[in-house]
């Protein structure tokens, strides 16, 4: 009879949780175990060992619900170990598939920004309270008034009758839009543009009057704006912002991105402009004003293009046109590409009206 061992190891004897420290050895076909309080001699048939996970103690798991507990490169003098096919050994004895995996938590992750973060973007937004809103809408215009914007100077004839074209618009929009301000300013480095302030506030810019001339162009470009407030996409953009912004933090284990979020919310509002697909959405809301209130679409597609003469280098986003005047001399700059990339090209925009005229 061959004989290996003994090894020290641990056992519990499947009735209470105490640990046993014995020897195990190994006489032929029987394995023995051995402590102060353990006799034991068990077939090796019937101790049944786990295959080993990492570097953790190898376990054997004997008759009456008994454990045995042993290093594996002490275990395996005694009895064979099982490789293992788990999910976890296998990754680990497996680069290839290491790399898919990652490859799988990149794809998850991009799936996650691409889809996740907007569809939760859009839960979350519809869910804020409107005083809510109101209240980032006020803070958010006091802090462009504080470093951007100026007190209007377009007549006061000039406002009221914008102010009575707006109000025909909101009387048909329905939900976000239907209480909507519309707001006057000096647009200062900003130029002719406008923004829809999550909370129901229109902003227009004084240049942004006086380079559309008619006013029924200016309409327009209102009912663009009342179309993001409807759609909610200034919560839903900085929500998404904040989610990504937060989630690397997270990540980054860095809290002053937090601080980076909360801070930047005006500026995102102005520089980053809204997506693509908030943009068309936006359009497509305007367009269904114009048409409710007997106007034409091509209004919009009139109104970019006036934008778009005046600046030809940009490509319009909410924000017809948001680069301050002394940025365009310098020519297109690596931020004008990804704006380019992210925003869509005004004369399809401008196609786009044309279509929804017909
Ligand atoms: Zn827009």
């Amino acid at each position: 009879v061959t004989t290996a061992g003994p090894i020290a190891a641990d056992f519990f004897d499947g009735r209470s949780s105490a640990r046993h420290l014995v020897q195990a050895t190994r006489e032929g076909n029987l394995l023995r175990i051995a402590g102060a309080a353990v006799a034991l001699e068990v077939p090796v048939e019937h101790a049944n060992v786990q295959p080993r996970i990492g570097r953790t103690p190898v376990r054997v798991l004997l008759p009456g619900n008994a454990l045995l507990l042993a290093e594996a490169t002490e275990l395996e003098r005694l009895l064979p170990i099982p490789r293992s096919r788990g999910l976890a050994h296998r990754l680990e004895s497996h680069l290839g598939a290491v790399f898919a995996s990652l490859a799988g938590v990149v794809a998850a992750a991009w799936l996650f920004v691409q889809f996740g973060v907007p569809w939760a973007a859009r839960e979350i937004a519809q869910r804020i309270p409107p005083e809510m809103e109101r209240d980032i809408a006020t803070q958010s215009l006091n802090q462009l008034d504080g470093y951007v914007f100026s007190r209007s100077n377009l007549l006061p004839e000039r406002q009221a009758k914008l102010r009575a074209l707006f109000a025909e618009l909101r009387g048909s929009a329905r939900g976000a839009a239907a209480n909507a301000q519309l707001e006057f300013r000096d647009g200062g480095l900003i130029g002719a543009n406008a923004f829809a302030l999550p909370g129901g506030t229109v902003v227009a810019t004084d240049q942004l009057v006086v380079l559309l001339r008619d006013d029924e162009r200016v309409a327009a470009v209102l009912a663009h704006e009342l179309g993001h407030l409807e759609h909610r996409h200034g919560s839903r953009q900085i929500l998404q912002s904040s989610i990504i912004g937060l989630l690397s933090a997270a990540i980054a284990g860095d809290a002053s991105t937090l601080t980076t979020v909360v801070v930047g919310l005006p500026t995102m509002l102005i520089h980053s402009g809204y997506s693509r697909d908030f943009e068309r959405e936006a359009d497509r809301y305007a367009y269904g004003l114009l048409e409710a209130t007997q106007r034409s679409p091509r209004l919009l597609g009139e109104a970019l293009e006036q934008l778009e003469n005046a600046h030809p280098a940009r490509t319009s986003s909410c924000s017809p046109d948001d680069a301050p005047p002394q940025r365009k001399r310098h020519g297109p700059t690596a931020e004008d590409l990804g704006y380019l990339s992210t925003h869509p090209a005004t004369p399809e925009r401008i196609r786009d009206a044309e279509a929804a005229a017909r």
